[in-house]
């Protein structure tokens, strides 16, 4: 995939989380992740990269296809695409099976057996087989975490967008789920990832985005950046986060 932004504009009040914020990557970026200090603006592009936030002013632009500003159009790529967040979001009165099949009836109009045989396939190969009955409450964070990625996978989703989605789990389940990452993006699938996983960033990513104060300060192959990234910012965070690993 090839992802482009052209200064992007997203504001919340008069405050402006993404500012005049433009980037580019190579043309066949499977593995796009976004770095960068906390509050810098990673979350907020990716949901305008993956169509559920859309900016005030700029274009995004998908494999050289801009993305519609209109509310229908807008739907319409969000729907193409799987998100993953931070705190899983799912359902807390449906079990794993449940949270699975929902969104394959209720928005992609698949009937419930073949809506089943999907997520049933999906919730196995991600190791769930013996919970997929359990809600989420009797999940771990791990599992609850790999539901939710079968969940995002389930409509086979163009991108898969990833908002930090080990920031809330502890060593073990956090490795079972770049585990389950690793996985997918060796079966191909094309991934937007914003995480502080540094060293795992640097295992998968093709291309590095590096955000602050809602501005790229660096868009570049993934070895250029942890080799030898430009700006002085982005010194500074590898050097800072290295320092407290
Ligand atoms: P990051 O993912 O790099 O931590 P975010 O994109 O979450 O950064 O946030 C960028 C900035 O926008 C932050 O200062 C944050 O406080 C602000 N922000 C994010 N979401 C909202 C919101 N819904 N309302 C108001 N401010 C927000």
């Amino acid at each position: 995939m090839k992802l482009e932004t052209r200064s992007v504009v997203k504001r919340y009040g008069a405050f402006h989380a993404l500012d005049k914020a433009s980037f580019q990557t190579g043309d066949d970026a499977r593995v796009v992740v976004l770095l960068g200090p906390s509050g810098g603006g990673k979350s907020t592009m990716l949901r305008v990269l993956g169509g559920l936030l859309v900016p005030e002013e700029g274009s995004v632009l998908v494999d050289e296809e801009e993305l519609p500003h209109e509310a229908e159009g807008a739907l319409r790529v969000l729907r193409q695409n799987g998100f993953v967040f931070q705190g899983y979001n799912l359902f807390p009165h449906l079990t794993a099976l449940q949270n699975v099949t929902l969104p394959l009836t209720a928005v992609h109009g698949q009937t419930e057996t073949a809506a089943r045989q999907r997520a049933v396939e999906l919730l196995t190969r991600l190791g769930l087989a013996e919970h997929m009955r359990k809600r989420p409450a009797e999940l771990s964070g791990g599992q609850q975490q790999r539901a939710a990625i079968a969940r995002a996978l389930a409509s086979k989703p163009r991108l898969l967008l990833l908002d930090e989605p080990t920031s809330a789990l502890d060593p073990v389940m956090t490795g079972e789920v770049l585990d389950v990452i690793r996985e997918l993006v060796q079966e191909g699938q094309q991934i937007v990832l914003a995480t502080h996983e540094l060293s795992f960033a640097r295992q998968i990513a093709d291309w590095v985005v590096f955000l602050a104060k809602g501005s790229v300060f660096e868009s570049c192959p993934a070895v250029k950046f942890f080799d030898d990234p430009t700006s002085s910012f982005a010194k500074d965070y590898l050097t800072a986060v290295t320092k407290y690993r």
